[in-house]
């Protein structure tokens, strides 16, 4: 069994995407063709977000909206402690202090009131200055914007959407990638929208900062790739990735979506009553990065872990360790206590095999592993 399986996706619809990948390198246009700004235009239209603007993965995308801001040393940039590194990288990448927040342990996204008193401490304390949240879209559920924006207009600080994980996922009608004042996604294999290698883009309403980071992506240039007027980085995405991505996007959108909610659907009606299942609040609906169970404890959870993987069912811990407690962060600013449920998820969670192309065998091979080890 595959966790993800992309070769299913590569299978149903190879004749697309050979065709895309075949007609960039009988035109050589690998860097900037055409496909680029095609892609760009049709996410744009899709997330309903102004500009699109691609790039070379979904870390620089992060960094890109950072260094538009200006976000640098004495600023504070607050992040859940529960996420991929890079949401806290691209902080300290631009001289930033990260300031962990807790999440909510029903959405594992983060936590409104911790958000709140992160912020009052920061100022309190006052050796920085707070400017942005980076809001994630943990395991394909968007964040609760709602009462986020309101903690964001109170102390005038902006939401950066770390989508990464998220592309696809709503709140009602409005798409993920929409949420940010700038909002970015990745394009890597294994996300709902992945390409063949590398690639993310950021996605922004703001004219000027549209402006801003297509130039920052290319070495910060001027009206000609010669005129260099600020410092930039290098992150295009390819043409192959972006041809890649046009004919996945289909898919995307026509099927596979729906696929994966009915594979979720249906692994929570029969393990519901078994063990914690992921919670999709009235509303919101998720492009399920991942699909992520809680166990009762450490034990339990690698436990299970172990028994699937000798009965060839395969599974993750995202994430084994929180934020606050990665080395690179280190310097004993964090407090251990201001992290509980980030702290009990590391310990709890494991994720399962989740893709548009999972057969109801599968997944009923999978429920039945849970409940034999469970009822040992
Ligand atoms: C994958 C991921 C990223 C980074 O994306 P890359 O394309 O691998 O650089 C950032 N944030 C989150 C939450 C992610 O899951």
């Amino acid at each position: 069994m595959q966790f993800r399986d992309l070769k299913a996706q590569y299978a149903a619809m190879k004749d697309s995407i050979d065709a895309g990948i075949s007609e960039v390198i009988n035109d050589c246009n690998f860097i900037s063709g055409r496909q680029v700004a095609q892609l760009e235009e049709k996410l744009a239209e899709y997330t309903g977000v102004k500009h699109c603007i691609a790039c070379a993965n979904g870390t620089d995308a992060l960094l890109l909206a950072l260094m538009a801001w200006e976000i640098g040393p004495g600023d504070a940039v607050f992040v859940p402690d529960f996420t991929f590194f890079s949401s806290g990288e691209v902080v300290s990448n631009v001289g930033a202090y990260p300031v962990f927040v807790d999440v909510d342990e029903d959405t594992f996204n983060i936590s409104p009131e911790c958000l709140e008193q992160m912020i009052v401490k920061t100022l309190e304390e006052g050796k920085a200055a707070p400017k942005v949240i980076v809001t994630v879209d943990l395991f394909g559920l968007p964040a609760d914007y709602a009462r986020i924006k309101e903690i964001a207009e109170k102390y005038h600080l902006k939401i950066l959407e770390d989508a990464a994980q998220g592309f696809g996922g709503r709140i009602k009608t409005r798409m993920a990638c929409s949420f940010g004042h700038i909002s970015t996604t990745s394009f890597f294999p294994a996300k709902p929208l992945g390409c063949y290698g590398d690639g993310g883009a950021v996605f922004t309403d703001d004219d000027r900062l549209a402006e801003l980071i297509a130039s920052l992506r290319i070495h910060g240039k001027g009206k000609s790739k010669y005129d260099n007027i600020r410092i930039g980085m290098n992150s295009r995405l390819d043409t192959l990735q972006a041809a890649v991505l046009l004919a996945k996007f289909d898919a995307f959108r026509r099927t596979e979506l729906d696929a994966v909610n009915e594979a979720a659907a249906y692994y929570t009606a029969k393990l519901k009553d078994t063990v914690a299942v992921p919670v999709v609040p009235d509303g919101f609906y998720s492009s399920w990065a991942q699909y992520t169970i809680r166990l009762i404890n450490r034990e339990k959870r690698d436990g299970l872990k172990n028994f699937l993987k000798e009965h060839d069912v395969p599974s993750m811990v995202y994430y084994v360790k929180p934020m606050h407690r990665q080395e690179a962060f280190f310097s004993g600013q964090y407090s251990d206590g201001d992290y509980k449920v980030t702290n009990a998820l590391c310990e709890s969670v494991l994720s399962l095999p989740m893709h548009p192309y999972l057969t109801r065998e599968a997944q009923n091979k999978t429920v039945a592993c849970i409940k034999e080890y469970l009822d040992q």
